[in-house]
Formats: structure tokens, sequence, C-alpha cells
């Protein structure tokens, strides 16, 4: 009857409208927009300066400022058809609502935060001179008590702050509790609990961190973004690197970063430098080093985009469609034939480290990063099964694999369970040849993770 199926073909048609944009919410397609902060700004908040003996006084608000606007043009150089936008172009007082909102209303899929670092400072002291100064002898007892004058010539000090020794470069993401209840119901599929189809909402305008809603929404935004912010801040950080400059990793903060946990995409916190060390003020203050930071982020940029968006055309699975000629190490041959299992074939990839090694024989230890809360993974090294449904603890459960020259060589993490504490996160020593690696991985029960080799210099 064609009076009912019309309607019932528009319905699905309809429905499926609907429920697309929010599965796929976590993956948007392209990367459109790029929102750049400059920390700080303004009179009321100047950020650190630079405090020790003899540094230039600079402010870190006018750095950011000036790092932010190079990385503005470099990445509207990089990426033609993105859209690129600054938070601030002047040094203009901004509360960090108003960072977050600037954010989430020009619906930024990435969040990148300009800061520089500073530490508390030693206090030192030196010699400018001397003085003559009167002292009393006292003798005697009682009414007999006397005091005889005398001089004596002391030291005078000058006190001023020594610099810091700490110098570097550091990238910081916003981390979810891992063990809140309530966000794991929530991301398990509460569907009483709703924010937004990938774009904004009253709700965050508006949102305070001492309610339990406001941390609850705080924390979402962090798990549904770690995966990437994460990928993005590794990138990041070994752009830096490569310029030369010391670079001091990717850490996680629960606490502290509003702007991180109050933006609705992924974002980062970039501390380029510390202001109270001498050499890192002076290069966060020079031409040179303004440049070569906002180059880094912008080459870091440029190849989180490329990624995500290559996985986003692999429907999220970046897994390669032969199965490598079962070139895996232990237990490829056993399994080889058997039908890969739904884990791995269905749930997409949400975290990708890329590793180069050397060897094409590497050694993996595998550990549960983190508290040990009984997390049950499975490994394939090209589709095959290395490690079977193994509790990970803080003892080393150890694999080798053998590369593939030529190849794609991944390695694929699935969360057989969630452990106490989801999502499952794994720490990989990987020894190759002289040299290891440390790659830390999470997985769920919906995303894997993955690793992917790239030999160099194969030998
Ligand atoms: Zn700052």
């Amino acid at each position: 009857m064609p009076r009912i199926q019309v309607p019932v073909l528009f319905l699905f048609a309809a429905l499926h409208l609907l429920i697309l944009p929010h599965c796929f919410s976590q993956a948007p397609k392209k990367i459109k927009t790029i929102v750049v902060d400059a920390g700080h700004g303004g009179t009321k908040d100047p950020g650190a300066t630079g405090q020790y003996e003899n540094s230039l006084r600079s402010k870190e608000k006018d750095i950011t400022l000036a790092i932010a606007l190079k990385l503005v043009d470099e990445l509207k150089k990089a990426l033609p058809g993105v859209n690129i936008v600054p938070t601030r172009t002047t040094d203009i007082y901004q509360d960090p609502r108003e960072k977050a909102r600037i954010a989430n209303e020009a619906k930024g899929d990435l969040f990148l935060c300009i800061h520089a670092d500073s530490g508390p400072l030693k206090t030192g002291r030196r010699q400018v001179g001397t003085r003559t100064v009167t002292r009393y002898k006292v003798s005697g007892k009682g009414r007999k008590k006397k005091r005889t004058p005398y001089q004596v010539v002391e030291p005078v000090y000058e006190y001023f702050k020594l610099p810091l020794q700490r110098s570097g470069t550091s990238v910081w993401i916003f981390a979810a509790h891992k063990t809140s209840d309530k966000l794991k119901a929530i991301m398990d599929g509460d569907e009483n609990f709703e924010i937004e189809a990938g774009g904004v909402d009253s709700v965050v305008n508006n949102f305070d961190f001492n309610t339990t809603e406001g941390r609850i929404i705080a924390n979402i935004y962090a798990t549904r973004y770690q995966f990437r912010s994460d990928l993005l801040a590794t990138m990041v950080n070994d752009e830096v690197r490569e310029t030369g400059r010391q670079d001091l990793g990717v850490s996680q903060r629960q606490k502290g970063i509003w702007v991180l946990q109050a933006t609705n995409m992924p974002a980062i916190l970039v501390e380029t430098g510390f202001i109270n060390n001498p050499e890192d003020e002076r290069y966060l203050n020079s031409e040179k080093g303004q440049q070569e930071l906002a180059e880094a982020i912008t080459r870091a940029v440029q190849r989180y985009k490329e990624q995500v968006e290559s996985l986003n055309n692999n429907n999220g699975n970046t897994r390669p469609a032969t199965s490598g000629n079962g070139s895996g190490g232990n237990g490829a041959e056993k399994t080889k034939a058997d039908p890969l299992p739904d884990a791995l074939e269905k749930r997409p990839v949400k975290d990708v480290k890329v590793l180069e090694v050397k060897s094409n024989k590497i050694k993996v230890d595998l550990f549960d990063d983190g508290e040990i809360d009984n997390d049950i993974v499975s490994v394939y090294f090209n589709n095959a099964l290395v490690v079977d449904k193994k509790s990970i603890t803080a003892q080393a459960h150890s694999f080798t694999l053998s590369l593939a020259p030529g190849k794609t060589n991944e390695l694929v993490l699935v969360a057989e369970n969630l452990g106490s504490i989801p999502p499952n996160t794994a720490l990989m020593i990987i020894t190759d040849g002289t040299s290891r690696h440390e790659v830390r991985l999470s997985a769920d029960l919906k995303n894997n993770a993955l690793v992917r080799f790239e030999l160099k210099n194969n030998n």
C-alpha cells in the first residue's frame, strides 16, 4: 500500500538523519574551524612575569599574543579552507568563560591555548659592602650589670631572585576523572543525559564547575575528546622536539584548566616555555622563537588533521584490508585462519600512536598504566592475535613482533572489559634494538587503540 509505505520510508529516513549526526558527533568529518587562544590578557590578567634578576620583565599575556598571532598566520597559510578563529588579537582582558564561549560559538573542531610557564624562584644574596655597627658586651649581674659598647664591621647583603633552572615546552590536556561512576553511566549510554550533537547549547555559556552538573559536563567533554586531545598534544610535543628545543612531554591535569574543560572540542594547552628562565624568556620574546613555535604547532595540527580525516574516511578504522601475510609474532600462525572478532573488526580506532622504529624485530612489554584495576585486553598485530584476553598488571607481559618491511605494521589494543576504572589504559615499553619507546594507549568497549610502526633504515 503506497500510502503507508511512503510515510514509513520517510520516517525511516528522517530517523537516520536524527540519529546519524548524533552517532558521529565524536568524529566530525573535517576539521573546519580551529580556535587559537592567546592566554591571559589586559591589565587585569597579565599572567606570569619575568621576575628574576636582570629578566626582561616580560609579561605572559604579551608573549602569548605574539605567538598566537603568528600561529594564526601560519595555520591560515598551511590550511587554506580552514577557518582560524583567534580569541583575541589585541591586549584585552577576557574572562576564561569568554574564551570558552568564543570557542564554542565558533563551533571549533580544535582549541589551541598558548601560555607561558613560570615556577617559584629562590632568593639569592650577595655582599655589596660592609657597615660598622655598635654592639654591647654585658658583664656582671643584677645591679652590677654593665654594658660595654664595641664596634663590629659586618657585611651588607643584597637579595635578589635567582632565575629558574627549569626550561622547555610542555603540552597539557584535561583528563576526565576515571573514577566518576556518574560519568561512566553517561558514557555507557545513559540516554537521560543529553548534551548537544555537535554544537553549542545554552548550558555551555553559563555553566559553573562548582555545581555537580557543571563537573559532569566538563567530564563528558574531556572524555569525549581525550583521545584526540592526547593525539594532538603528542604531535605538538614531537614537533617541538624536532626543533631542537627541550620537550617536557604531554601531561594531564584533572583540575585547573578551565578553558580546556569548558570547550566542546579537542583542546590542548601549550606552555611554550618558562618566563622565569633566562634562556626561555629570551627565546619567547624573540621573533625567531615565536616563529619557530608557531611553525612547530602548525606542523602538528597539519599532521593531526590528516590523520583524523583519514580515520574518518576509513569509517574510523585504519586497519589495513590485507592481513599482513601473517607476519606477526607469537601466536600469529595458530589464529591466522580464524575469522576476525567483531571487537577488532567493528570498533573504530580512536587512539592512534605512530612510532618510528629502526629494527624489524621489536620487543613489547605490556603493563597496566595507572591504577591496577584488572583490565583485560587482547592485542592484534597485523590482524594476528598476539595477546589473548590477558589481564594486564604492573608486571610486564612481553612479546616480540616481526615487522614486515614496506608494509603497514599495526598493533591494535582491544579492551575485553573495562576494569573497575575505565577506560583500559596500557603502557607499552617498546624496545627497538637499543632504543626504548614508551607508548600509552587507551581503549574501551567502543573504541580500540592502535600503534602504527614506521620502519626506518631497514636492516
Ligand atoms: Zn598562563
